[in-house]
């Protein structure tokens, strides 16, 4: 009998196989030493410090209680649209001009990207990245009817030159009729898509890669449910099941696991007030680091010239060293 990686992650995601188990590489990268060329770069939106270490605490995450797992502080908006415009570009909300999740137009370039900066160092690397959420994660120009404008989602401007051969691979739910992925992308939806992604690269022989994968979850269910639910936790079992054959699968030097935002307590459906993000990482990290941070520490990683981006980088690295 023998199966295929696909069984593995079905596997592993209803808790059929540990990590470790039956074939599947041990889930725990070793942490390198000089500029690494392997990383994985995953988001769970919403994943709220508190629950995420609540859920280690009782042994429910194994994957992820093999990272380092830290504080991050999610400021000074608590929502999808800006968080992942500050986490990817490195860039606050003034030049972003993606402020909160209804007020937006966003100016960011494709070169601000990290991903933009990784391919100008690395032509021959595997780099790709799957954003989950058609609204806020969106590269779509919205009529916006009551204010009279049109309003460009954060990755309009990105998505061009990402289409245009920049990224080994690209996906973004507008690319789709919403009846297929929905305004939200199914967290089995989005891993089905990550893992042609990983498929892509262990065929293509590159050197290097950057892959990048969002899912919506547990925000979505969150949402509906509310933080720290059965619904809630469930998400993050399998995302932590996918975390885990992911890591296997790719072997990567350096994984980096963010959160945008927290939600505003145990319960509570939204994240008005929500500052309680993660960060991960199989690196040694700094706490209560924030969001804009994560960039200028994944380029750094990366052996890239930080400092000497424009427009400049804010932020710091937050690796331990
Ligand atoms: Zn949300």
């Amino acid at each position: 009998l023998k199966f295929s990686r696909r069984d593995f992650l079905k596997l592993a995601v209803a808790g059929a196989v540990a990590a470790g188990a039956s074939g599947l590489p041990q889930a725990s990268p070793a942490a390198a030493s000089g500029p690494v060329s392997r990383c994985l770069w995953l988001s769970w939106d919403g994943a709220d410090w508190r629950s995420v270490t609540g859920l280690m605490g009782q042994g429910l995450l194994p994957n992820l209680s093999r990272l380092n797992v830290v504080r991050m502080i999610a400021s000074p908006n608590t929502a999808t649209k800006a968080g992942h415009s500050e986490v990817i570009t490195g860039q606050g909300c003034d030049r972003t001009n993606v402020i909160t999740n209804k007020r937006y137009n966003s100016d960011i370039q494709a070169e601000w990207t990290a991903f933009y900066r990784v391919r100008k160092a690395h032509p021959r690397w595997f780099i790709s990245s799957i954003m989950s959420k058609r609204d806020h994660t969106g590269d779509h120009l919205i009529h916006d009817g009551q204010a009279g404008i049109n309003r460009k989602q954060p990755w309009f401007h990105f998505k061009t030159w990402a289409k245009a051969g920049g990224m080994s691979r690209y996906f973004n739910p507008s690319m789709t009729p919403l009846a297929e992925t929905g305004k939200d992308m199914t967290l089995d939806y989005t891993t089905g898509r990550f893992t042609e992604d990983i498929d892509t690269y262990l065929a293509s022989g590159a050197p290097g890669f950057l892959i990048y994968c969002h899912w919506a979850q547990p925000d979505h269910t969150g949402h509906q449910h509310g933080m720290g639910s059965p619904e809630w936790n469930a998400d993050l079992v399998k995302l932590d099941a996918i975390l885990g054959w992911a890591i296997g699968e790719l072997q990567p030097e350096a994984v980096f696991l963010y959160s945008d935002h927290g939600f505003d307590d145990f319960g509570a459906k939204q994240h008005l007030d929500a500052p309680e993000a993660m960060l991960a990482s199989n690196l040694p990290l700094t706490s209560d680091g924030l969001r804009w941070d994560v960039a200028y520490t994944v380029l750094s990683t990366l052996g890239l010239p930080v400092q000497t981006f424009e427009p400049r980088l804010r932020g710091r690295d937050l690796r331990l060293t």
